[in-house]
């Protein structure tokens, strides 16, 4: 007979985090791509922080370099069905509950899917923009990217796909099948079409960063879960959490680099400990 294997902190960072939740009434939280995992979308970095996948696209290469927007849209084309079909997970569904329940006051996700709105947010900031669309950089329109799929798909029936898939939406596949694939333009003005997400060396949204720092400021604490903060797009958050004086709490079962300036660290998957921080709060005297 197998037991179960229980981690014997469970029991007291699930203390330890319900605490930080109930001194503070306002929560900016800001999730990444370990509160995807779950679902079924790898995360970018190991728990060391390190990076994981090795064709990151560059924002200036996407927009100055064909070959670049043929090998993105060729894994975008393969990744596309594990990114559509991922369903929330209980962490989504928990942190859906305590927006609800007023504890978040502002949910911010790094990741470009679109789980949080699936189970049941409506007021997301989309820190890296989503794959919901795509726009094009000539004219402006922008197009569904369940559609563009479709074009793909017509445009490259000479192609057998088959790859591995990273989170942003691409696959891992091979040079020849890239080099193979056509890649479709505006509908309207034959445009080059760019999916609405921050490319590496893009530029965050500044009025959107303005608003994050503001709502920190207005907040009791910050609350970052499943991203080990290596980016400065999202551990700015922290410093200027920090620099106002407000409690950070990290939830992530690997390395981050707000570690160091943190109030709480939690080393747990968040689609386990959060159903059971969520029922504790809902059942605090
Ligand atoms: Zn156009």
């Amino acid at each position: 007979m197998t037991r179960p294997i229980i981690d014997p902190h469970f029991g007291i960072d699930l203390d330890r985090l319900t605490a930080f939740l109930s001194a503070s009434d306002q929560v900016v939280c800001l999730t990444g791509a370990g509160c995807s995992l779950a679902s079924g979308i790898p995360t970018y970095r190991t728990e060391n922080g390190d990076w994981q996948g090795r064709n990151t696209i560059n924002h200036q290469d996407f927009l100055e370099a064909f070959e670049t927007r043929q090998r993105y849209w060729a894994r975008s084309f393969m990744g596309w069905p594990l990114m559509s079909n991922a369903q929330p997970n209980p962490a989504h569904r928990a942190l859906t509950e305590l927006v609800t329940l007023g504890k978040i006051k502002t949910l911010i996700t790094q990741n470009v899917d679109s789980l949080h709105e699936q189970a049941g947010l409506t007021d997301v900031q989309h820190l890296h923009g989503d794959l919901t669309e795509v726009t094009c950089l000539v004219c402006g329109a922008s197009e569904p990217r369940i559609q563009l799929q479709t074009r793909l798909a017509d445009l490259n029936t000479h192609l057998e796909l088959d790859g591995e898939i990273k989170p942003d939406g691409d696959a891992e596949i091979s040079p020849e099948v890239i080099q193979q694939f056509k890649i479709a333009h505006c509908l309207l003005c034959g445009g080059t079409l760019k999916p609405n997400v921050v490319f590496f060396g893009g530029r965050v949204n500044p009025a959107l960063v303005q608003s994050i720092y503001h709502a920190i400021e207005q907040a009791d604490a910050l609350w970052v879960i499943g991203s080990s903060l290596k980016l400065f797009s999202g551990y700015r958050f922290c410093r200027h959490a920090l620099a106002f004086g407000k409690p950070i709490a990290l939830l992530n079962p690997g390395w981050t680099r707000a570690d160091p300036i943190a109030t709480l660290k939690i080393v747990q998957p968040a689609e386990i400990i959060l159903p059971a921080v969520l029922d504790r709060l809902a059942n605090l005297p």
